[in-house]
């Protein structure tokens, strides 16, 4: 259990942009340090260093005022005199030792052939850090000419410099834990702000998983990232909550619809069977089953049709048409219901009228339009069916002098099963506008309607061409 909590913890983001802060920075700032440190043992080096040329060129004078023997009295005054420890130690230029001053550690330090005979060509000092065996700091000599007969050798402990390096060094191993810790806190305060928004979505997405859907995330100031996966967030929501309620509305009216045919079935069967029913009975009581199961199957093929053109399933075919020649046999078709009626059914169209279409589809939806029509029209009223090209698309137009459309009904008259209170009289499923829209959509087109109440009615679609 204990151990989940551990994973649980460590497989976090937060934990990880922590813990990867916390180490990139820590490690720089010892980098840092560290060039740092190596900068003041140089810089004390060189001090030592400076320390000794001096003394070279204050013998150098010495020797040029007083001779040797000043050097050797000079050698023993400074000896006694320096806190520091400081040895010295004369040469002649082939390595013999004339004289020498200082502790008896001193006395490891090994004269280095190769400096006496690089300092034969050579006048400038020869510096150099060495490790003595009895003694436990470093030491820094200088070999240096003070005449041409003699090379005098000063040495130094490195002690003071070596005691502040080391200051210096435990420093920067207990800097180590306080770093870590302190960027630590800074990376898991920077985590956690940068991913308040992500914590927020998540808060939000469990809230919804209760049955809170229409919770949605505060998109408040943030880090652009954040604000946009907040907006994302919350525009899949709203649509998802669109399909959703479109989804049960679809059900209900579903539902509505396929119950009233199939209480009429069933009520003309209990009606047929209760009284002394004759043959010609029987065959009205089938007739009427028939036509309402035609009806109940041209409602689910329309709803099925409209799903998978909205969905944008099935191919949608590019052919060389005649839209004229379409319209033409549309108008065709419906001028006996149109005679019956006595409605006047005209066309305006051009003399070619050639566009690139799937044909089934195009006639689908003339047949739709060309029979609200006429079926929303009364008798002596007219039906004009035109179309025209303009700005690479084709419009075709369904002009009807029929019961018109409210104004508080037009904005709702292409929903799935929608049907004015006063078109009621007809028969419809209310689903044919809704299969028009999904494929002049489908198209790449529109839809439009003009309508006055008890004055007319214009349908006009634009699909590109
Ligand atoms: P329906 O099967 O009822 O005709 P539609 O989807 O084709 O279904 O039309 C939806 C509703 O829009 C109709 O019920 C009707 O009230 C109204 N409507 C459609 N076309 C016209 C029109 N040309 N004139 C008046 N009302 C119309």
């Amino acid at each position: 259990m204990y151990l989940n909590r551990m994973r649980d913890v460590t497989g976090t983001l937060a934990f990880r942009m922590t813990a990867w802060y916390a180490v990139v920075f820590t490690a720089c700032s010892m980098l840092a340090l560290s060039i740092f440190y190596y900068k003041i043992s140089v810089i004390t080096l060189k001090a030592s260093d400076s320390e000794l040329v001096e003394e070279i060129e204050e013998f150098v004078t010495i020797m040029d005022e007083g001779g040797l023997e000043r050097v050797k009295k000079y050698m023993t005054v400074e000896v006694q005199s320096e806190e520091e420890d400081i040895f010295f130690r004369l040469f002649s230029p082939d390595g013999r030792l004339i004289a020498m001053e200082g502790k008896p550690f001193w006395n490891h330090v090994d004269p280095s052939e190769n400096i006496f005979e690089s300092l034969r060509h050579e006048v400038k000092p020869v510096l150099s850090t060495l490790e003595l065996p009895d003694y436990k700091f470093k030491v820094r000599t200088i070999y240096g000419k003070i005449s041409p007969e003699m090379i005098l050798q000063v040495g130094i402990s490195l002690e003071e410099n070596e005691k502040y390096l080391k200051i210096f060094r435990r420093l920067l191993l207990l800097l180590i834990l306080p770093l870590f810790l302190v960027s630590a806190v800074i990376g898991w305060l920077l985590a956690r702000q940068g991913l308040k928004g992500v914590e927020e979505v998540t808060l939000t997405a469990m809230d919804i998983t209760k049955g809170a859907y229409d919770k949605r995330v505060q998109v408040k100031k943030r880090l652009l990232e954040v604000s946009r996966l907040a907006n994302t967030f919350n525009a899949m929501l709203d649509r998802i909550q669109a399909l959703f309620k479109g989804m049960s509305e679809v059900t209900d009216n579903v539902a509505h619809d396929l119950r009233s045919p199939l209480t009429r079935i069933r009520g003309i069967a209990e009606m047929t069977l209760m009284g002394k029913s004759s043959i010609a009975d029987y065959e009205k009581m089938a007739a009427s089953t028939i036509e309402e199961c035609d009806n109940l199957i041209h409602l689910i093929n329309t709803m099925l049709d409209i799903t998978e053109t909205e969905a944008g399933v099935g191919r949608f075919e590019k052919e060389a048409l005649d839209l004229k020649k379409l319209l033409t046999d549309a108008c065709d078709l419906f001028q006996p219901v149109a005679d019956e009626k006595g409605i006047q059914l005209l066309t305006r169209l051009p003399d070619e009228l050639a566009v690139r279409s799937d044909k089934g589809r195009l006639q689908r939806m003339v047949t739709n339009l060309l029979e609200n029509a006429i079926k929303y029209t009364d008798p002596g009223g007219k039906v004009t069916v035109s179309a025209y090209k303009k700005n690479g698309q084709v419009h075709i137009g369904f002009t009807d002098t029929g019961m018109g459309i409210s104004e508080t009904d037009l904005p709702k008259i292409f929903d799935r099963f929608y049907r004015c209170d006063n078109s009621r009289t007809q028969p419809g499923t209310g689903l044919g506008l809704c299969l028009v829209k999904a494929i002049a959509n489908a198209f790449g087109g529109d839809i439009r309607v003009t309508s006055k109440l008890n004055e007319g009615s214009t349908f006009s679609v634009s699909l590109p061409l």
